[in-house]
């Protein structure tokens, strides 16, 4: 396995700047969820918005990736390119959003109802941002990497729906995607004791069907196999004596306190 890079509380001031970014963009945007917005609308707001704000889009480019948001409808898991289509009633949408603010890296997604959505689809959002808490809630004094897994897979399989395994969190801070790989289901062979330092980008996908996908012709797009819908939450969190600070939830007393007021020179 990859080696893991342990941050310094200063980093994480660092990344914590970087986070809130992105986790008022993602507040900023809903009022622009609506039915006729084209998706790459979307996007040139939301790089606009990063960039007024003195970071870079750390998805655009990475591995050529052409955009700002990762903007997947409905049946699309993650990694959804914008482009003219436009949003309808009753759609899914996730956004999935990272910036890099002086080479510290947030990563952060949600899922939000185009319009009025029906009550499935509702719970499905709702169970997939509560398997997200539940993996969070799990992180303790003495956690390993599977304790969250677990937490997230058992709150998505007594709702009913399937945990999207091809798909996992990781560590974020230093650059976009860093060791260790967050499953979301447990893993025995690569688990390991969470550690003051980590900061992690926790996500659970969530599908009504099939958990199995497969990536659409454009070469990005990874959909559910059979159609079906799915909802995808996420959040960069740090772990810090035992606790944990969530550095892409606005109102975080622990983040505030721990990593607020930005870096110290
Ligand atoms: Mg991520």
């Amino acid at each position: 396995m990859r080696e893991v890079r342990l941050k310094t509380r200063n980093d994480i001031r660092g990344i914590y700047d970087s986070c809130k970014i992105v986790a008022q963009l993602l507040v900023d945007i809903e009022v622009m969820i609506k039915p006729g917005i084209s998706t790459l609308e979307l996007d040139n707001w939301a790089e606009e918005y990063i960039r007024d704000r003195g970071a870079v889009p750390a998805f655009k480019g990475y591995r050529n990736f052409p955009a700002t948001l990762c903007v997947s409808l409905n049946d699309e898991i993650v990694h959804g390119i914008p482009g003219d289509r436009k949003l309808k009633e009753g759609d899914l949408v996730t956004i999935d959003v990272g910036a890099d603010l002086a080479g510290k890296f947030s990563d952060t997604a949600r899922t939000y109802a185009v319009g009025n959505v029906d009550v499935e689809k509702k719970r499905l959002m709702e169970t997939t941002k509560m398997s997200l808490k539940a993996g969070i809630d799990a992180i303790g004094n003495r956690s390993y990497i599977s304790d969250i897994g677990r937490a997230i897979q058992s709150t998505i399989q007594s709702a009913g729906y399937k945990v999207v395994r091809d798909l996992t969190g990781h560590g974020v801070g230093f650059s976009q995607h860093e060791a260790p790989t967050i499953y979301n289901y447990p893993v025995e062979e690569e688990n390991m004791r969470l550690r003051n330092g980590m900061v992690l980008a926790i996500e659970p996908m969530a599908a009504i069907g099939s958990e199995k996908i497969f990536c659409a012709s454009d070469g990005w797009t990874l959909k559910t196999l059979d159609g079906s819908l799915s909802a995808h939450f996420e959040d960069t969190v740090a772990i810090w004596e035992g606790k944990v600070a969530v550095l892409t939830c606005l109102n975080d007393r622990l983040a505030e306190e721990l990593f607020g007021g930005g870096v110290r020179s």
